[in-house]
């Protein structure tokens, strides 16, 4: 038996963290949030696996730190696990901007308010500095992937098919609207190949930022709701469809327009789908389309220390401990006069 070279280690463990191209613009999109962004641009060449740009006007990143800022396991965010229980950030791994290095050709301009110019660090393989030159570029930090997937020549290709590819855009889309909802003073925009997929502007409340991300329709089926819960405390806001609403236009095929967050953090958490689901099913026995996804939007807010985002390497998964079961209740989901599920459908044992 042989211990395998570090850099295939490095490969492997860097094609689980980075699985797909939405994947890498999560990673990017998250660290411009962390880095307090109001102003996010998102650039695609050929659907981002020739170039895929994240531009942000955040904070940017110290020079004193920019030559570990892509080595594995750098982090600015948290010093310890025991943080995890106080974490107010989406990174906290040190792991993607390393990880991309291994999967692509990374470059990395950045501009503090201390810098008087921006500068672009080249770098390698294993996320090292090997190359760098001054900017023009203003403050806050733009990340370049060149070439994704280049020593992934499955991946590459299985990204490189037309259908695959529309979806992955379709995808960036919808993760770029699921951000502008959760913050609604974020200015975004999508480009692939010069032309402008997607964007939205700052505005000034949740109402406004699902107007412009789902439109005027949509947005007029759907009413605002709030719950909140003791013990363990839990919060639920959101915007869920009207009773009586036309639920053809208040729901979609694919769970693309089923936003949502647990602390600001979008997810897919299966039993909470699934939950929303049977209750709007319930709702609506006779409609022909009644086995979609309902459109609407969960934000479900909970202490840091109960909640486990460290489940999958993409970190869309996450784990609610202590058992707890969200009661969602008649405040919450049922406007429709009709009677309301059982408590025991509706708890999310999670
Ligand atoms: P993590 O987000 O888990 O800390 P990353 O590999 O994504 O790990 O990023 C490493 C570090 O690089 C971050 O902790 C942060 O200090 C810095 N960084 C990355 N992207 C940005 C950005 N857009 N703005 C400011 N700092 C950034
Ligand atoms: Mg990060």
């Amino acid at each position: 038996m042989k211990q395998l070279p570090p850099d295939t280690v490095r490969l492997l463990s860097s094609s689980q963290v980075i699985t797909s191209i939405v994947n890498v613009l999560k990673e990017l999109i998250e660290n411009s949030l962390d880095a307090g962004a109001s102003s996010i641009d998102v650039k695609l060449e050929n659907y981002g696996l020739d170039r895929l740009e994240v531009r942000d006007n955040g904070h940017g990143i110290k020079a004193a730190d920019t030559p570990v800022m892509a080595v594995r396991h750098f982090t600015s965010k948290i010093c310890s696990h025991d943080d995890l229980q106080h974490l107010e950030t989406y990174g906290f791994r040190g792991e993607a901007l390393g990880s991309i290095c291994a999967v692509a050709e990374v470059s990395v301009t950045t501009k503090t308010v201390a810098d008087d110019i921006s500068t672009q660090y080249m770098l390698n393989f294993t996320g090292e500095i090997v190359s760098q030159k001054p900017s023009h570029l203003g403050q806050g930090t733009t990340v370049s992937v060149l070439k994704l997937f280049k020593n992934l020549p499955v991946r590459r290709q299985y990204y490189s098919s037309t259908k695959k590819c529309k979806e992955e855009l379709k995808k960036a889309q919808d993760l770029l609207m699921a951000y502008a909802i959760i913050k609604p003073d974020l200015r975004l925009t999508l480009v692939h190949n010069k032309v402008v997929v997607w964007q939205k502007a700052k505005v000034a409340d949740h109402r406004s930022a699902l107007l412009a991300t789902l439109g005027p329709s949509a947005v007029a089926n759907l009413l605002p709701c709030h719950h909140h819960q003791e013990q363990p405390e839990i919060f639920l806001e959101g915007f869920f469809p009207k009773p009586g609403a036309d639920y053809s236009s208040t729901s979609s095929s694919n769970p693309d327009k089923t936003f949502i967050f647990v602390n600001n953090r979008p997810v897919h958490h299966k039993d909470i789908m699934k939950l929303l689901r049977q209750h709007y099913i319930a709702q609506y026995p006779d409609d022909p389309a009644r086995n979609r996804y309902p459109t609407l939007v969960l934000k479900i807010s909970v202490s840091p220390s109960s909640l486990d985002v460290n489940l999958t390497p993409d970190k869309t998964q996450v784990l609610l401990h202590e058992k707890q079961s969200v009661e969602m209740d008649d405040s919450v989901t049922n406007h429709s006069g009709k009677e309301a599920p059982k408590h025991s459908d509706t708890a999310l044992s999670t």
